[in-house]
C-alpha cells in the first residue's frame, strides 16, 4: 500500500521498529519508541485497507497491540500532531483520530461551555490512552449537537485484590452492582472524581494505575436518551482494610470468575481482560 510519497509500512517501521529516523508521528521527545509494544510486530498489521468491512478484523487485530502499549498516550499525541494520515496509531484509526483532533480545535461554544478546557483536555488525554475505548467515546467530545449530552463526565475506580481474584463493587440503589464512582463536579477532571468518588463511597484512598482502563459512553438512565462519556481507571487495594460505606449502599469484594448482577454484564470480563494486561505488564 502507499500513499504516492511514501509506504506507510516503511514509516511504521522506521518510527516505531527505528525508533530515531526521522518522519511519521514524531514530536520533540522520540524516546517512547523505544517501549513501542509494536517492534515486535508486522509493520503491515498497522495498515489495514480499512477500518471498516474487510480490515476491521485486521484493524482490531492491530489495536489489540496497542492496548497493551505502555506508550500508546505518546504516540496517538505524535500522531495527532503531525497529522498522520494513514494506519493504526496509538490505538486509533485515522477516523478516530480525525475526530479527536476536530474536538481539540474546532469544538462548539455549547460543549465548551459544558466542560472546562483543563477538563476537556484530560478526557481527551485519556480516551487516547485508554487500553479499552468502547464505541463512541473517541467522538463524543467532538459532537457539534450537544443535545443528548447529559454535561457531567462520569468516572470508576476498577479495585483489584492484588493478587487479582476479586474486584470490589458498590451495591448502587437502582444500578445494582458496579465499580465504585459517580459523576465528575464541575471543573473536576474523570481522574480525581474517581479517587474522589471511591474515597466517598468505600473510604479507600489509592493511587490509580497511570493508564485508563475503559473509555465508554452510556446512557445510564432507562428513562432518558442522554449519553454521558465515563472513564474507568484501576487500582489496587488490599481486602483487609476495612471499608466506610455510604448509608444505603454497600461495598464488598466479589469474585472476578463469578457473573454478577450488573447494568453491564460485559464489564466483568473486560475487567478481567484489563486485569490480566496489568498482572502481565507489572
Ligand atoms: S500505540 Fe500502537 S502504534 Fe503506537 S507505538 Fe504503541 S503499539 Fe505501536
Amino acid at each position: 500500500m502507499t500513499n504516492g510519497h511514501r509506504d506507510p509500512a516503511d514509516v511504521h517501521r522506521a518510527d516505531v521498529h527505528r525508533p530515531v529516523a526521522s518522519g511519521g508521528p514524531a514530536g520533540r521527545d522520540t524516546g517512547w519508541r523505544e517501549s513501542a509494544a509494536c517492534r515486535s510486530e508486522d509493520p503491515e498489521l498497522f495498515f489495514p485497507l480499512s477500518s471498516e468491512g474487510a480490515g476491521t478484523a485486521q484493524a482490531e487485530r492491530a489495536k489489540a497491540v496497542c492496548a497493551r502499549c505502555p506508550v500508546v498516550s505518546q504516540c496517538a499525541a505524535a500522531a495527532m500532531t503531525v497529522g498522520e494520515a494513514h494506519g493504526i496509531w496509538g490505538g486509533m484509526d485515522e477516523r478516530e483520530r480525525r475526530h479527536l483532533s476536530r474536538a481539540a480545535v474546532g469544538r462548539t461554544a455549547a460543549n465548551r461551555s459544558c466542560l472546562p478546557s483543563g477538563v476537556v483536555r484530560a478526557a481527551e488525554q485519556d480516551v487516547r490512552s485508554a487500553a479499552i475505548r468502547l464505541p463512541g467515546s473517541a467522538t463524543w467530545l467532538d459532537r457539534a449537537d450537544p443535545s443528548g449530552i447529559s454535561g457531567p463526565l462520569v468516572a470508576e475506580v476498577w479495585v483489584f485484590d492484588p493478587v487479582g481474584h476479586r474486584a470490589l463493587l458498590v451495591d448502587h440503589p437502582w444500578r445494582g452492582l458496579v465499580p465504585p464512582g459517580g459523576k465528575a463536579e464541575p471543573g473536576e477532571t474523570p481522574r480525581r472524581a474517581a479517587v474522589r468518588e471511591l474515597f466517598e463511597e468505600t473510604g479507600l484512598s489509592v493511587v490509580l494505575m497511570h493508564r485508563p482502563a475503559m473509555a465508554f459512553v452510556r446512557r445510564f438512565r432507562e428513562d432518558s436518551s442522554a449519553t454521558t462519556l465515563g472513564f474507568s481507571y484501576a487500582a489496587f487495594a488490599d481486602p483487609a482494610i476495612p471499608l466506610c460505606c455510604e448509608p444505603g449502599q454497600p461495598a464488598a469484594w466479589f469474585d472476578l470468575s463469578r457473573p454478577w448482577a450488573a447494568r453491564f454484564p460485559k464489564d466483568r470480563q473486560r475487567m478481567r481482560w484489563f486485569l490480566d494486561l496489568l498482572l502481565r505488564t507489572r
